[in-house]
């Protein structure tokens, strides 16, 4: 038998049932499963897989309802009369071979239907399914026995078949039947298992509506900005400390620590991106043990809360804006000293330096300004 190609099968999804299980309600092929409606999601997934010919059988009352691009047929009174219907609409111009799949199974799998396309190129028919893993009872209100598992299976869909087989199978055959394996194996074909998927439920009670949604959902990286600001005024002195580094200078930074206006942009910066508030709130000015404490101990903090909140520090970026002392020949040593303290790479630091132009405080030299911001990673 030639490998079965998507341009040469046909994808029959069964969508006519009125899902009493449920509960009140539409029925649930037209529920909304995350922002769209269930039978749109299980199309998807067959033309994100290749096939483009759809046919979805439909209550004769709900034909309007149909998923864009998709042809269309009115199903029976029972699901074997649905596909009955539905092989017979695709008789006219006859596919190679037919998917018949659940409408309510939307979460199929490109993987999952490729598994039963290989298998047709050797069977006659092919379905996924999963070995049963719970044990099973016999019983009502108490346990009245026990059925051995061995060997049984949970069948999925999309069950596949050559065509033709399958359409004579549907025609020689009486009444309902639990799927089309059924009467496939009814009319002597072999029907090979291939691997099926817990995530390819079948939506029947309502609380496999959430279940399908968490399934749904993509990861977010949840990534957050934060950013700080700070000044310090001149005073007396000889040096300042700008991002961990001591540079010789007319004069000093006041402050009640040693006025690290860099690192200290940071930190909040930081504590921003955490939504944990300012250095203040962590570590009080009022607090006399903090009194003259030096900066990196309030940056090592806010690095570790980064770890203890479960994120990863992306980048940071500090600007310090002074007409004097001259920061490009210190900037390198800055960045080095900024990834020391928070364990980090250098290379995710970045220190620039602008002046602004003489004008405001900083361009009379009252004092030095610094802004950061920084990214960070979680998720
Ligand atoms: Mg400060």
């Amino acid at each position: 038998m030639p490998m079965p190609t998507a341009d040469r099968t046909a994808v029959l999804i069964v969508a006519a049932g009125r899902g009493t299980r449920v509960g009140p309600g539409a029925p649930k092929q037209w529920r909304d499963l995350a922002g769209q409606r269930v039978l749109d999601r299980t199309v998807e997934a067959f033309r994100a897989a290749g096939f483009a010919r759809i046919l979805c059988v439909l209550h004769a009352d709900e034909q309007h309802l149909a998923p864009n691009d998709v042809t269309t047929c009115a199903g029976g009174d029972t699901r074997a009369a649905s596909v009955r219907a539905g092989l017979e609409a695709l008789a006219a111009d006859p596919p190679d071979h037919v998917l018949i799949h659940d409408g309510a199974r939307p979460l199929v799998s490109p993987k999952l239907i490729a598994q039963v396309m290989e298998a047709l190129a050797v069977h006659d028919g092919a379905a996924p399914a999963l070995p049963v893993t719970d044990a099973l009872w016999r019983g009502g209100a108490h346990v009245t026995g026990t059925q051995p598992r061995e060997g049984l299976w949970r069948a999925q869909t999309p069950q596949g078949f050559a065509f033709p087989a399958i359409l004579n199978a549907h025609r020689s055959h009486d009444g309902d039947a639990a799927d089309d394996v059924e009467i496939a194996r009814a009319a002597g074909l072999t029907v090979a298992i291939t691997e099926g998927s817990e995530d390819n439920l079948k939506l029947t009670r309502a609380a496999d509506f959430p279940r399908a949604a968490r399934l749904l959902e993509t990861p977010m990286t949840d990534i957050r900005l934060g950013n700080g600001y700070d000044v310090h005024r001149f005073g007396d002195g000889d040096h300042v400390w700008l991002c961990g580094i001591r540079i010789p200078h007319t004069r000093g930074l006041q402050g009640h620590s040693d006025a690290d206006v860099g690192m200290h942009a940071l930190t909040d910066a930081i504590y921003g991106a955490l939504a944990e508030g300012d250095i203040g709130r962590h570590f009080p000015p009022s607090d006399p043990q903090w009194k003259g404490a030096e900066s990196h101990i309030f940056l090592a903090h806010a690095a570790q809360r980064i770890a203890a909140r479960g994120y990863r520090l992306a980048n940071a970026d500090v600007t310090l804006i002074c007409e004097r002392p001259k920061i490009g020949p210190h900037a390198d040593a800055m960045a080095q000293r900024l990834a020391e303290i928070m364990s980090t790479d250098p290379g995710r630091i970045s220190v620039k330096a602008t002046t602004s132009e003489r004008l405001g405080f900083t361009g009379r030299e009252e004092g030095i300004a610094a802004i950061a911001t920084c990214a960070l990673i979680g998720g």
